[in-house]
């Protein structure tokens, strides 16, 4: 059994719960400590109980939390060796105090096992994570600049995947973002748009997977509808029905999401 819910999931914070009853851990530490441990208790869980977080990569919107929460209590991280190095640069005091594990390396915590995958985005060495327990699993995929084979395959058939959908291509061509921030962002090492989102939930829906969460929304450049509309456009135009063959939702950027329960 996997539970998992979205503390913060957007350009501006991301940090993801996940637990299997027993070990708890977090993807990312994206928000302020003091609002991961709000969210946390809301979800009666207390900071020491946390046994472990995951980082995907070292932009702030997934690490700046990441020092005060560790001030209060000393938590295990894991990053990839690149992540880690790009950590210790932006936050001193961490270098060195990361658990490296490579892309494909499996990590387990508890019961839980923990699987990184190389995503494609402008930093050393960014990683999406498949979690397994007892046969459930979930998979968070963000800051994907372009779509890879090797992502495709740690994501296909998960219970429950968490894929980035971050931008509309119209809203970002008129957007007011300066030039070189417009191609950062359609960049092969940038964000994926709402229509390469969506051909990748298609096919993850169609190897099996039911529960979608779209997540990592541009504020900008999107709004929760238009990303749910354009996944629920192309599921639609390909026979599959959200809310009767998948549940597909949009993660809240600034607030904790609903609580998902996948396996038994
Ligand atoms: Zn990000
Ligand atoms: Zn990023």
């Amino acid at each position: 059994m996997l539970k998992f819910c979205t503390l913060a999931s957007g350009s501006n914070g991301n940090c993801t719960y996940i637990s299997d009853g027993k070990t708890n851990i977090l993807i990312d530490a994206g928000i302020s400590a003091t609002r991961i441990i709000r969210e946390l208790s809301m979800l009666s869980m207390g900071i020491s109980e946390l046994d472990a977080i995951f980082i995907t990569h070292e932009h702030g919107d997934h690490i700046c939390g990441l020092e005060k929460l560790l001030a209060r209590h000393e938590t295990p991280v894991y990053a990839s060796p690149g992540t880690a190095r790009g950590i210790g640069e932006r936050i001193e005091c961490l270098y060195g105090k990361i658990n490296t594990a490579l892309p494909g390396d499996v990590i387990t915590i508890g019961d839980m096992k923990i699987t990184s995958f190389h995503t494609p985005h402008d930093t050393y060495e960014s990683v999406g994570y498949r979690i397994e327990n007892e046969g459930a699993t979930a998979a968070v995929a963000t800051d994907i600049g372009h779509m890879e084979k090797e992502i495709l395959e740690k994501i296909l058939g998960v219970d429950l995947l968490l894929l980035e959908c971050n931008y509309d291509k119209d809203r970002i061509r008129h957007s007011r973002y300066p030039a070189f921030l417009k191609s950062r962002i359609v960049g092969g090492s940038g964000h994926l748009s709402n229509n390469e989102c969506a051909e990748t939930v298609l096919r993850v829906v169609q190897s099996g997977t039911k529960n979608i969460v779209l997540g990592h929304l541009s504020a900008e450049n999107n709004t929760p509808r238009e990303a749910y509309t354009a996944v629920h456009t192309h599921l639609t135009n390909n026979g599959i029905i959200p809310g009767v063959d998948v549940m597909l939702t949009v993660a809240p950027r600034g607030e904790r999401g609903n609580i998902i329960t996948v396996g038994e």
